[in-house]
């Protein structure tokens, strides 16, 4: 987590600076939420287990795209990351970032988008608002609960009020958020960070695009 935060402070003259350090701040208080969860239910992925990452293909927010895309470039700097996203088909239906020759399998780790790291790992609600979580289908380890309930969480768990105040303020970090495929949306944020690393230390890049930041989301305008 340093070396990302570094990465904000090289990065402080965009406002996209301020977003990504937001944004790691909530991926800490959701690390420390779900940890807490899986320690008091008794909760576990089997060791090496990343069957997920291989059967799913997540979206993402233009921000948690571009904190991926500045991890990529900037901080573990590997092309063959870059080009396994570049030349991702599909409809192979396995994220490009699922890497099985690796113990640790996902290749963004410290910078995985959110749903990566609530899959699995805590309760969601059902369609009455109630607290809910169920087994993942690929968990093998037998002494993970398969289904917790209202029952189980009790009247105002605060691990599920908790979870819905950290849902809020992702959601406020990007209003209206469009998501993206995981490879479209870490292709689209490159192709920014190139500009703006080429032009880092230099005003240019105001002239160069009308005065504003190139990194700063663009608000999806609402459907008419
Ligand atoms: S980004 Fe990482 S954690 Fe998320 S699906 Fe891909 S490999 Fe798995
Ligand atoms: S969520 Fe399921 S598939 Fe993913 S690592 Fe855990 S047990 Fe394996």
């Amino acid at each position: 987590m340093e070396a990302l935060y570094s990465l904000c402070d090289r990065f402080s003259e965009f406002s996209v600076s301020s977003q990504w350090r937001s944004l790691l701040d909530l991926y800490l208080l959701i690390e420390k939420e779900t940890t807490s969860f899986q320690q008091t239910y008794g909760v576990a992925c089997p060791p090496g287990c990343g069957t997920c990452c291989e059967h799913f293909v997540p979206e993402l927010t233009e921000l948690e795209a571009s904190m991926i895309g500045a991890y990529l470039l900037f901080v573990k700097q590997d092309p063959s990351v870059l080009a396994r996203l570049d030349a991702y088909e599909a409809s192979s239906g396995t994220c490009p970032l699922y890497n099985p020759d690796s113990p640790y399998h996902c290749t963004v780790y410290p910078v995985r988008g959110m749903i990566c790291r609530l899959f699995g790992a805590c309760p969601s609600e059902d369609k009455f608002g109630n607290p809910i979580f169920r087994k993942c289908k690929y968990n093998t380890d037998v002494q993970s609960p398969v289904l917790l309930d209202a029952k189980d969480f009790g009247t105002g768990a605060a691990v599920v009020t908790t979870m819905r105040k950290l849902s809020v303020q992702f959601s406020a970090l990007e209003p209206l958020a469009a998501t993206l495929p995981i490879a479209d949306a870490v292709m689209r944020s490159l192709s920014r960070l190139q500009f703006i690393a080429a032009h880092m230390g230099s005003d240019s890049h105001d002239d160069d695009n009308g005065g504003s930041d190139p990194l700063v989301p663009t608000p999806t305008p609402l459907a008419s």
